[in-house]
């Protein structure tokens, strides 16, 4: 489609942003965007970007298919085929598929806009679009690696703490990250979204569960289902006197802001207290566009975290972490969780040493605000669950005394009788 048409478009700007709530406008530092309405009660905002590359990947197709989220899915980039058409895949790159197994891709046209063609080292590049190396499978490295299987007592829910499950509500996902925990579950094409009954049982199971208070929604991504499935299942869990919060992790806002409607996020919030852990890698993902998303959700009063998994020559640089961490806090997302990669299989290319996440963590402390620090953890091969690691800032005894260390090193007295 032609630019002039696009901005034609977008003569009811006005209207829109009347609509908007008024929350933290998008950065202006960030790429110019427009704000654009596609339907009378759906307004989003369009970077320039990613406005060129639908007029040159998708000539003929207007702002308001991209603008609907079933359009991305439909159109994502599935084949490297596909992918080397905008992105010169290189020789790694192409030979992912050297082997019999074929890796699976998926990327959402609006990530692949985000993507740059004349760099594979590119961090969001290298997230989503599959290398040869992949194909090493190296010592430790096993499907399933936190032993959900095990710790399934019913078809779809892990319940491995006490107080708290994890129900997988599909195995579908709107982007296949190149690091995913779940590739066995998620990368099985045949097998995508659950049946109803499955989900019945599941929840039967947290209805016969008085302990369990908090119901983290997973998969595969709750968000690529549609509004009236998402409602069945957390009006069922929302009638359970038991369960106090309920809980739904996605990377849904970051490859698929278009997701975020005004219906749908006025649906989310009769379910209170809804919680939201959202998958960011890079500060690069903080697009207009995803600042948009983020805004809607925190202005229903979702609380949201997000969930980063470490990876080498990604996001393990500590400055660039910060910054990830900084614009984080901007759109009210709390850094939750910072993840050691988990031993997949072919994921040796991405995993850092422990001590990078715990320099990052040195970084942070003391010298940013407490808020923007997650817990560094391990999930535990064979499902020890989420195990933190700490910088050491005990350094030991004297007497009565603990004798500490603070963010600069300096060395401190804490009076501490037995
Ligand atoms: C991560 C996880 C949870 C939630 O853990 P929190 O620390 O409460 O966020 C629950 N169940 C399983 C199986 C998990 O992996």
């Amino acid at each position: 489609m032609k630019k002039e048409e696009t901005v034609s478009e977008s003569q009811e700007t006005e209207d829109a942003s009347s609509l908007e709530p008024p929350g933290i406008q998008p950065d202006s530092r960030q790429t110019p965007s427009l704000t654009i309405q596609t339907s009378p009660n759906t307004v989003f905002t369009v970077s320039n970007r990613s406005m060129e590359f639908l007029a040159k990947h998708f000539p003929g197709t207007g702002i308001n298919d991209w603008n609907n989220w079933q359009w991305q899915v439909r159109n994502s980039y599935t084949s490297l085929d596909q992918l080397n058409s905008f992105l010169g895949l290189t020789d790694l790159e192409s030979n992912s598929k050297a082997s019999g197994k074929n890796l699976p891709v998926r990327i959402t046209p609006y990530y692949a806009s985000l993507l740059d063609p004349d760099n594979p080292e590119q961090p969001l590049r290298r997230t989503v679009v599959p290398v040869a190396l992949e194909l090493n499978v190296s010592p430790g490295e096993v499907e399933d690696p936190l032993s959900e299987t095990f710790d399934s007592p019913v078809k779809l829910i892990v319940h491995r703490y006490p107080d708290r499950v994890l129900f997988l509500v599909t195995n579908f996902c709107s982007a296949f990250c190149r690091y995913c925990t779940r590739t066995h579950m998620v990368s099985k094409q045949d097998k995508v979204h659950s049946s109803q009954n499955e989900w019945d049982l599941a929840i039967e199971y947290i209805r016969n569960h008085e302990e369990v208070r908090d119901v983290l929604l997973s998969g595969g991504d709750p968000l690529t289902l549609s509004d009236s499935r998402i409602e069945y299942l957390l009006a069922k869990l929302h009638e359970i006197p038991h369960v106090e919060i309920i809980r739904i992790g996605t990377k849904v806002p970051v490859v698929m802001p278009q997701r975020i409607t005004r219906d749908l996020v006025k649906m989310l919030k009769k379910y209170h207290p809804l919680y939201l852990s959202i998958h960011f890698t890079h500060p690069d993902e903080i697009t207009p566009e995803v600042i948009d998303a983020c805004n809607r959700l925190a202005d229903a009063g979702i609380p949201m975290g997000s969930q980063t998994v470490l990876l080498k020559g990604i996001n393990d640089d500590a400055t660039v972490f910060k910054k990830l961490t900084h614009e984080l806090l901007k759109i009210r997302v709390k850094p939750y969780y910072l993840y050691q990669c988990d031993p997949i299989p072919g994921s040796a290319h991405f995993r850092t040493p422990l001590e990078s996440g715990l320099e990052i963590i040195r970084n942070l402390r003391g010298f940013t605000s407490g808020y923007a620090i997650p817990h560094f953890v391990i999930d535990a091969p064979g499902g020890g669950g989420k195990i933190p690691l700490l910088p050491d800032y005990v350094i030991g005894r004297e007497n009565d005394d603990l004798i500490i260390k603070n963010y600069e090193g300096k060395t401190y007295r804490f009076p501490d009788y037995i």
